[in-house]
């Protein structure tokens, strides 16, 4: 028994250069049995390579791939792709479509005796809840039915781990969110462990458990959509997950510092020296408005969002923020308002 035996996926140490030019470097990570992974980041961060490279289509320079305590890629290892038990969804969806909704999910099941295979069809209709549309045709189905067929053509043969490259890039935003939690529960509830890649922070967050964050071909971060958002390690991935503004602060003790909003004081010890110069990451929602607060800013932009306003506000340094606010707060652009700090953890990062 080794270490690898408890986890679905592990990456050790992973290295892959095209020729001269390196790709991706220094990858690790591990995703554990029915967990839902997700690399994310920028176009030609590495993403695609990294999947390519799991899924066997793609020889690496050196390190480790290992699959439910097999190894599949490693020093004078190299499991063919189609015998790794890796299934993979693509963003060119490509439904047969001179075959039924039924024979393209049992396309991979043709070594299935056939009551299973036919069992096996009928479980995953039920699941991509289409149950009754098995005999239409791929032009007679929308593009989110389409979406969940190619979905469970892939689960079909029960794969030990799905690969989705960039499959909702192709549909609408909202299209993009809703499919992208409704394939998360039908991996859920199919006991499937899955790693998609995107380069869509929303996307990331509605589908994955811990999402590996990369940039220039390595990962910068692999945490839980909350770790990223609350806790990034760099200012990197503050920016890349969400929206947000560095303002200048002092340390005014270890677990302080000054900054044009008054002190903040954090749950731990910050690890900066007192009296270094930092930079603090405020997102939208640390900031709110606050009549009682004895510090103002000038409200420069709003944006009406139902339940509240998204306020971008100037700060008497010049800095602007976003700044939430009841909806009924209804001030004007151009006048002065109070704002507070709300915030449990501060992201600090060296000047
Ligand atoms: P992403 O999926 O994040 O957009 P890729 O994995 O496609 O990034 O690409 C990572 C880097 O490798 C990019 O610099 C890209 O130009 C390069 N690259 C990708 N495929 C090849 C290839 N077949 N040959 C040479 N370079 C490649």
């Amino acid at each position: 028994m080794n270490q690898q035996n408890k986890d679905a996926l592990t990456i050790r140490d992973l290295t892959l250069y095209y020729g001269a030019s390196r790709a991706v470097y220094d990858v690790n990570f591990v995703l554990k049995p029915l967990e839902l992974g997700c690399l994310l980041g920028p176009s030609g961060c590495g993403k695609s390579t990294l999947l390519r490279a799991i899924a066997g289509f793609q020889p690496l320079t050196s390190g480790e791939i290992w699959l439910d305590g097999n190894l599949l890629t490693g020093p004078s290892v190299s499991v063919s792709a189609e015998r790794r038990g890796v299934g993979m969804m693509f963003q060119d969806i490509a439904l047969f479509p001179h075959l039924t909704v039924d024979q393209n999910i049992g396309f991979g099941l043709e070594d299935w005796p056939e009551s299973k295979a036919e069992q096996r069809i009928h479980e995953l209709l039920d699941l991509i809840g289409l149950h009754n549309l098995g005999s239409r045709y791929p032009h007679q189905l929308s593009g989110g039915q389409q979406q969940r067929v190619a979905l469970a053509r892939s689960m079909a043969p029960k794969p030990k781990l799905l690969l989705l490259d960039e499959p909702f890039s192709g549909l609408d935003t909202e299209m993009r969110g809703r499919l992208a939690s409704e394939v998360r529960a039908i991996l859920k509830s199919d006991g499937i462990c899955s790693l998609l890649v995107t380069h869509d922070q929303r996307e990331a967050f509605d589908f994955a458990d811990r999402i590996a964050v990369m940039s220039d071909g390595c990962i910068r971060q692999f945490d839980t959509p909350f770790n990223l958002y609350h806790e990034p390690k760099s200012p990197f991935v503050a920016h890349f997950v969400g929206p947000g503004e560095m303002v200048d602060a002092k340390v005014s003790d270890p677990r302080s510092v000054l900054s044009p909003l008054g002190i903040l004081t954090n749950d731990t010890d910050l690890g900066f020296e007192t009296g270094s110069d930092v930079k603090i990451f405020l997102r939208p929602d640390d900031l709110v408005h606050d009549d009682d607060s004895s510090y103002t800013a000038i409200l420069v932009e709003k944006h009406f969002r139902g339940a509240h306003h998204l306020y971008q506000v100037r700060l008497d340094n010049g800095v602007v923020l976003g700044c939430f606010a009841p909806s009924h707060h209804d001030h004007k652009i151009g006048e002065r308002i109070g704002v507070s700090l709300d915030i449990e953890h501060l992201v600090v990062f060296p000047q």
